[in-house]
């Protein structure tokens, strides 16, 4: 075929004819309105939603709401440079932090940018702070116990790897403290800790970071801390920054306890920014889309199937109740995504019983299933012997002579109350706790005077550490109490009753 240059040449004139210069705005965008951390931008037409936005003086943004002229973002950060007919800038970048073993020990914002002023962090990896939840394939039930060193929890209400486990109560009740223990408790069983603070204030937060730096804990903890005075869409981003830093940990077959204290501050901060973005209110003004904001992050937490390196992520959720009443809007959401609570009562706090954990009410849906074998024996009764206590106590009340057996329940429920308080930030070995408990449920401290109980069980310890080892090395080496260390330990009580009494 015999090409004709002229008909080419015109093929091109025409082409060239119909060019237009169209330059899309789609990279940049203009600031059409500011105000209470809000931006409305217009031009950003293929922005996504949770991109990261970059305004004047360095500001970093994040677009939550794409609508048809105009999209609305939340700024993390002051500058009065920005303003009405300022420019703004896509990333190309869903909001994500630096992830890895850089993160450990140090005190980090919702960004993941260091306040601890330790200098800066080399990540290795940088993860979104959204991210799908594994699918039921990619789990496993919860098997493995994750104590927390306090009786009453391990024993009564266990944590498995891979549980959500709300702590709940009325401010001032020890919520936090369990949380705290527990991290203490995780030194030296590989589980890496992530304490996310919401909504709280400066001072609290250094104290924890004291008190876990005293204990020898920060060095496998991270915190992720969003102040009361930080921004609301800091506070609202903190738990998915501190649960991506934990999947991270996950995903690579490691064991991550993450605790956000606390959802309710979290779920105000949501409702703070929803209503300023004029998404539409509803119950309490809280927007439509509550639940899933905390569904969405604890379902996070979980136990990855073996083919996916059998890693875990438990949560502790923390909840502030007002009143002691649990069946608040954002309570009861939060009661029905996790498996099961630790209830705290003001009343039981203020009459001594510390930490004030109602047993009655307090549930773990996981159970035995995450709990030694010589726990798991003893669960039982002692739960038994202290509701029976309950029932009793307020029974006696009224009536003055009672038979010999009330006598002996009331006596026996009075000494369980008695061993399962606990001074803060002193975790008990799980070994030591079955051999308490053991004391309890089976009679041995009916002899004792209540007020030595307390004295009593330490001097039991330092006794059986430094002439009967072997008790507390068959319990942590078998998890199970066997007949001839049981055997021993009865031996070893009524050697050292002598001595103490
Ligand atoms: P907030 O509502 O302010 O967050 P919270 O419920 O988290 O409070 P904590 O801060 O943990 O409660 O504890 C409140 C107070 O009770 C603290 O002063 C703490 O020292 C004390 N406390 C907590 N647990 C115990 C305990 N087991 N024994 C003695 N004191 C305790
Ligand atoms: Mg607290």
């Amino acid at each position: 075929m015999e090409i004709r240059s002229d008909e080419i040449i015109s093929v091109i004139k025409q082409q060239i004819k119909k060019y237009e210069n169209k330059a899309k705005m789609t990279d940049i965008g203009t600031i059409t309105s500011v105000g209470d951390g809000i931006a409305t931008i217009y031009g950003l037409d293929d922005c996504m939603t949770g991109e990261l936005l970059e305004a004047p003086g360095g500001v970093l943004a994040m677009a939550m709401n794409l609508e048809e002229n105009a999209v609305g973002a939340v700024l993390f950060g002051y500058n009065e440079n920005i303003k009405e007919g300022c420019l703004i800038k896509r990333t190309n970048k869903i909001v994500s932090v630096p992830v890895g073993e850089a993160l450990l020990g140090r005190v980090v914002n919702g960004l993941g940018v260091p306040i601890d002023g330790k200098g800066k962090i080399e990540a290795s990896e940088y993860r979104n702070i959204e991210s799908v939840a594994p699918g039921i394939i990619d789990r496993q039930p919860v098997r493995q116990p994750l104590q927390t060193g306090i009786k009453a929890v391990d024993v009564m209400i266990p944590i498995g790897k891979g549980q959500r486990e709300l702590i709940i109560g009325d401010r001032q009740t020890g919520k936090s403290s369990i949380a705290i223990d527990t991290i203490i408790n995780q030194k030296d069983k590989n589980v890496i800790c992530i304490y996310v603070a919401i909504g709280q204030k400066q001072s609290t937060i250094a104290e924890i970071v004291k008190t876990l730096e005293d204990n020898d804990a920060m060095k496998y903890t991270i915190i992720v801390a969003s102040t009361a005075s930080d921004l609301t869409p800091l506070q609202y981003i903190a738990p998915y920054t501190g649960c991506s830093m934990g999947e991270y940990f996950m995903y690579q077959g490691k064991d991550v306890l993450c605790v956000y204290d606390d959802l309710s501050k979290h779920a105000v901060a949501y409702r703070a920014l929803s209503l300023l973005l004029k998404r539409p209110p509803g119950r309490e003004a809280y927007p439509g889309d509550i639940f899933y904001l905390h569904s969405r992050l604890l379902e996070r937490a979980t136990k990855l199937s073996d083919k996916l390196g059998a890693g875990s992520l438990t949560a502790l959720p923390i909840v502030e109740t007002q009143a002691g009443d649990v069946s608040d809007y954002i309570p009861t959401n939060i009661i029905s995504i996790t498996d099961g609570q630790i209830f705290l009562e003001s009343e039981l706090f203020y009459s001594g019983v510390r930490p004030a954990i109602n047993p009655g009410i307090s549930v773990s849906r996981v159970g035995g299933n995450a709990q030694i074998k010589a726990i798991k024996k003893m669960a039982g009764s002692l739960k038994l012997a202290y509701s029976q206590y309950m029932e009793l106590q307020a029974f006696a009340q009224f009536s003055s002579d009672l038979d010999k057996d009330t006598k002996l329940q009331l006596e026996k429920g009075k000494r369980i109350v008695e061993i399962l308080k606990q001074p803060k930030n002193s975790p008990m070995k799980i070994e030591h706790q079955v051999v308490i408990i053991y004391l309890a449920v089976n009679n041995f401290l009916l002899d004792i005077d209540i007020n030595k109980i307390c004295d009593f069980q330490y001097d039991f310890i330092n006794y059986i550490n430094n002439n009967y080892k072997q008790i507390f090395e068959s319990i942590s080496n078998t998890g199970d109490l066997t007949k001839e260390t049981e055997n021993l330990l009865i031996e070893s009580i009524e050697k050292f009753k002598k001595l103490f009494l």
